[in-house]
């Protein structure tokens, strides 16, 4: 069975707290299982959520500072470890090949797994993974930082009733969808007749970034977005200039961009009351909200509703 969810490994920026791990996030899009910008005690945290290694099918990397790859280490050499058995692609800012080298081979462990490392060289790169496209966005930050988002085309779901209703079947239903119409008994039958839309879904990853252009290109009609707010709105400021956004930030920038599911994380551990940002995003965001929290599940909105054809 199909299954869209976001796995919340970690919720920490810069320092873990005795309630948050620093930041990990795995994204199940069916058949494609992604590790997002894997921190410290990444490998313990996967053990608690019930994701393995051999689950995974791609890491990306946001960029290299240390709440966002210490875990890479431990997560490459249990790839090894568990003899997972497929290739396993490596997204990262190509800027910061030297920083993956070094990490990739920070101790000495008996390297059985295949790595596929595709560092993202230009701002809107794409690479084709399974169940859509995913497309990396240069953020603005004190370092090299791309944000990431999952884009699934748009598509179509035959209705059976109608098919049979049109006496259509077979190998005729294939050309149906290939030409867009058939010619059943002298009469055209279209592929809207037969047929309703089926909207791609959008997963979009937000770290680490000032406001910019390319955190609204990100976000743009995301059914999910996960996007960093280390600080709330009092510390506006010091947000900006450490390259960081607010809750309020985070919540006029999914609003604007018409996201259904919002998902706050990456909080600074001068706040032990997360109630905050829920009240800070809400004034600014009436969509679905979600605070995450160390070793929770949130799944991916159902899909828009299909116009009829
Ligand atoms: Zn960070």
């Amino acid at each position: 069975m199909s299954m869209r969810e976001l796995v919340v490994l970690g919720t920490a920026s810069q320092a873990p707290t005795r309630q948050r791990n620093h930041n990990g996030y795995v994204l199940r899009w069916d058949d494609e299982v992604i590790l997002f910008d894997p921190g410290e005690g990444t490998q313990r945290q996967l053990l608690h959520t019930g994701v393995t290694a051999t689950d995974l099918t791609r890491i990306c990397v946001t960029h290299f500072h240390g709440d966002h790859c210490l875990g890479l280490p431990g997560t490459i050499q249990r790839l090894s470890l568990d003899r997972v058995p497929h290739r396993v692609a490596v997204h990262f800012p190509a800027g910061g090949a030297e920083y993956f080298a070094r990490l990739r081979h920070a101790t000495s462990f008996h390297e059985t797994a295949e790595l596929a490392v595709e560092p993202i060289e230009a701002d809107g790169q794409r690479i084709t993974v399974r169940g859509g496209t995913l497309e990396a966005r240069r953020l603005r930050h004190s370092i090299e930082t791309y944000g990431y988002r999952l884009v699934e085309p748009d598509g179509c779901r035959m209705l059976p009733e109608r098919l049979s209703a049109y006496g259509i079947a077979g190998p005729a239903v294939g050309e149906l969808l290939r030409v867009g119409h058939l010619d059943v008994d002298g009469r055209r039958v279209t592929r809207d007749e037969v047929s309703v839309s089926r909207p791609g879904q959008r997963f979009a990853f937000v770290m680490d970034t000032a406001l910019c252009d390319a955190v609204y290109a990100l976000a743009e009609h995301a059914d999910l977005l996960v996007i960093e707010s280390t600080f709330l709105e009092s510390e506006t400021a010091l947000a900006a200039e450490a390259g960081h956004l607010t809750a309020a930030q985070a919540a006029r920038v999914a609003t604007e961009s018409g996201v259904r599911k919002l998902v706050l994380t990456h909080f600074s551990q001068r706040y032990s009351d997360l109630r905050r940002f829920a009240d800070e995003a809400r004034r600014h965001f009436g969509g679905d909200l979600v605070i995450a929290e160390d070793l929770t599940t949130v799944p991916v909105p159902p899909r828009r509703v299909a116009s009829a054809g």
